[in-house]
């Protein structure tokens, strides 16, 4: 399948391109790296007048942090994250990064693609539900921050405005009693998930959940924030039954669609699954251990 024709331009700032999508209007697109709106181009899902090019603006591609904060620029791709420092430091970030797709995605598409995308398949939005990120924008009216509970609206709708722009990602590093673990399950690499569930959790005292975040992917029209889950762990022991009943409230959470990945009853005996071995994972590496979780195919 061929895209239908459109115009292309390339910006060489933040600024130019937001000037630019301004200008062109409604038909016009942000490019990044193109994994998402390519396909939807040629399925003839979307057909922008004018697609305008992200991928030479230097300030979007940035990683950077410190004990306090970590932020991560738009246009930074799934396989840089793998490989970084952050991700070296924040498993959770790790389990995302490497469970995306194949090198080829993660070597093109980007966390600011993936976010904007608006698609409850992508793994980023879920994942930043578990670290309370923010989003950071830009557009015609000046720069802002979107918590990311308020940045995905419904399926393939997003917080943003018109000619505006994700510019970057920020989240507090998890504090030294933190951890988390990120799973999924799917059909092969280069496949979205069937199911996804995060989990960041804060312990004290050996096995008191001091905090937790629960989020899901590919569980309903947007990631789902199970805070229900997390109130059945917050301030009590990890305990089989607690977490039991975590994974049933995560559950009860979800709305699954039926589609090619399976039927909303097998999704959601997946999502029950993937929680607890998120909280399991999450659990050893809180104690220091040093845990390798990938997606797992079927
Ligand atoms: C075969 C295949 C398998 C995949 N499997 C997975 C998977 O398992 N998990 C997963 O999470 N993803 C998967 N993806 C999607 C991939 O992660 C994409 O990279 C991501 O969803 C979009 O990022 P992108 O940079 O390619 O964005 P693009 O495709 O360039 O853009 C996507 C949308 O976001 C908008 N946009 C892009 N950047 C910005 C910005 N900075 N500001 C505002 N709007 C912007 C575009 O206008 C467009 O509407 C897969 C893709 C393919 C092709």
């Amino acid at each position: 399948m061929y895209p239908a024709p459109f115009r292309y331009h390339r910006a060489n700032s933040v600024d130019e391109a937001i000037s630019l999508l301004s200008d062109l209007g409604d038909g016009a697109r942000a490019l990044a790296g193109g994994q998402t709106l390519l396909i939807w181009m040629k399925l003839r899902f979307d057909e922008p007048s004018d697609l305008v090019d992200l991928g030479r603006i230097p300030e979007l591609s940035y990683m950077d942090h410190d004990d306090a904060e970590v932020r991560i620029g738009a246009l930074t791709t799934h396989g840089r994250i793998a490989a970084s420092p952050i991700a070296a430091r924040i498993p959770i970030v790790r389990d995302c990064a490497n469970g995306i797709a194949d090198y080829q995605v993660r070597n093109r598409g980007t966390i600011g693609g993936s976010v904007a995308a608006g698609d409850p398949a992508c793994d980023w939005p879920a994942l930043l539900h578990t670290l309370d990120a923010e989003i950071l924008c830009k557009g015609p009216n000046g720069e802002r921050s979107i918590d990311i509970k308020d940045f995905i609206e419904d399926l393939y709708a997003t917080a943003l405005e018109d000619a505006e722009i994700v510019t970057g990602i920020r989240f507090k590093m998890p504090a030294a009693n933190s951890a988390g673990a990120y799973v999924g399950f799917k059909r092969c690499a280069p496949a979205y998930p069937t199911a996804t569930a995060g989990v960041q959790l804060t312990l004290t005292d050996g096995d008191i959940c001091e905090d937790v975040r629960i989020a899901l992917g590919s569980a309903g029209l947007t990631p789902i924030h199970a805070i229900d889950a997390e109130a059945e762990l917050r301030g009590k022991p990890l305990s089989e039954k607690n977490i039991e009943q975590a994974a049933e409230a995560a559950v009860a959470a979800c709305d699954p669609v039926d589609d090619q990945r399976g039927s909303p009853a097998f999704k959601r005996s997946v999502l029950r699954v993937l929680v607890k071995r998120a909280v399991g994972i999450a659990v050893r590496r809180c104690g220091g251990e040093s845990v390798e979780s990938s997606h797992e195919y079927y």
